[in-house]
């Protein structure tokens, strides 16, 4: 008899498959898709508790689309590619203008939304709506990439072509939002990038990578580019607990996250001078003005992009409030502090954040900040 693919897949679902994930319960197609958008790039474990406050603070489509940029970026703080938080956004608010609030249920309107492609629209379709489309994220690409020992990197059109139509034809008609589900446990579980665990996987008898023992060699890996670096040396300016932060423009790394000043720059940049005691600068911020007492280094350290190293050296700049403007000072600062959705820079209490969105190096510099204090 020939192999069933699908057939073989689901019945070992029905005894080992994943089935108690947050959003595996009360499913909609909108809590697929906050889970699929969030599992991109990251492990199951990480996403969990994001989820449940996610879907605790946003539980529908229509929250989702009425929160501010700023709240939605803040409940992603920490977990990274922070496009996804602001696509997932945008999508809320076109699906309450365009779709009347309903997730759409063609799959071409779905794959219009920002932030969604072809796989994920066949996952949350299928899981939701039980409607049969193929998917292929990396972990099913990897399954099939072994299993049909497909060459070539899978980046490539002509790899990823092939691979779409392996998927295609393995789908079954029945039965998918198991299978989906099949597919991505598979991949996450049993054939994983290093060690994969061929003698418990139900594919092992006709699986070709496993059957030549070219697991670790397939997928092929994306041929090594090397990534420039560039630096920045961050002033941290503070006053008391609190520090202050800009807002980055919307589009672009970080995109809408709170961040300190400094340039991107190809060469490393030189640390401030150590003050004469008798010659302080000044900064102004929310139009007060501020005595610098002093800089201090902190441990300099790295953050990858996709595309280039950056080398972050943050410097604090420890500030006092001319004598005359002390007290407005502290007025000043509290007030910056309620209007997070209309000011572009503010201070910010690095022990406890308000409600906004912080980048992964800045959750670093704040940690780094509260070990020293
Ligand atoms: S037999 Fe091994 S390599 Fe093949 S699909 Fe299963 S886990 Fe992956």
């Amino acid at each position: 008899m020939a192999f069933d693919f699908a057939q073989t897949a689901l019945a070992w679902f029905d005894l080992h498959g994943r089935k108690h994930l947050p959003w595996q319960q009360h499913i909609s197609a909108y809590s697929v898709w906050v889970s699929e958008i969030m599992l991109q790039q990251t492990q199951v474990s990480t996403v969990i508790p994001y989820f449940e406050r996610f879907m605790q603070s946003f539980p529908t489509i229509e929250a989702l689309a009425d929160a501010p940029q700023e709240s939605v970026l803040h409940h992603w703080t920490g977990l990274g590619y922070y496009a996804r938080a602001r696509n997932l956004h945008k999508a809320a608010q076109m699906i309450q203008q365009e779709h009347a609030g309903v997730f759409p249920l063609q799959i071409e309107d779905v794959i219009a939304l920002p932030g969604i492609g072809r796989s994920t629209a066949g996952a949350i379709l299928s899981i939701a709506e039980h409607q049969i489309h193929p998917i292929l994220d990396g972990n099913v690409k990897r399954v099939l990439a072994r299993f049909f020992a497909v060459e070539g990197w899978t980046g490539t059109k002509q790899v990823e072509n092939q691979l779409w139509e392996y998927a295609d034809q393995l789908t079954p008609k029945e039965r998918i939002a198991d299978y989906t589900q099949v597919m991505m446990d598979l991949g996450a579980t049993l054939c994983t990038r290093s060690k994969p665990k061929c003698d418990d996987c139900p594919l092992q008898h006709e699986c070709l990578a496993n059957a030549s023992g070219r697991q670790a060699e397939l997928p092929h890996k994306k041929p090594k580019k090397s990534i420039p670096s560039k630096h920045t040396t961050i002033l941290i300016p503070m006053l008391h607990d609190r520090v202050w932060m800009q807002k980055r423009p919307a589009e672009g790394i970080w995109g809408g996250l709170w961040w300190f000043a400094g340039e991107f720059t190809d060469n490393e940049q030189a640390l401030p001078e150590p003050l004469d005691c008798d010659v302080r600068p000044t900064m102004q911020f929310a139009e007060q003005t501020y005595q610098v007492e002093h800089y201090q280094a902190l441990a300099s350290f790295k953050h990858t992009f996709s595309h280039f190293h950056l080398h972050i050296q943050p410097v604090v700049v420890y500030l006092q409030p001319l004598a005359n403007t002390l007290a407005h000072a502290d007025v000043v600062a509290e007030s910056h502090i309620q209007s997070l959705d209309t000011t572009e820079a503010q201070w910010v209490d690095f022990r406890e954040p308000a409600n906004i969105g912080l980048c992964k190096p800045a959750i670093t510099v704040f940690n780094q900040l509260q070990t020293m204090l």
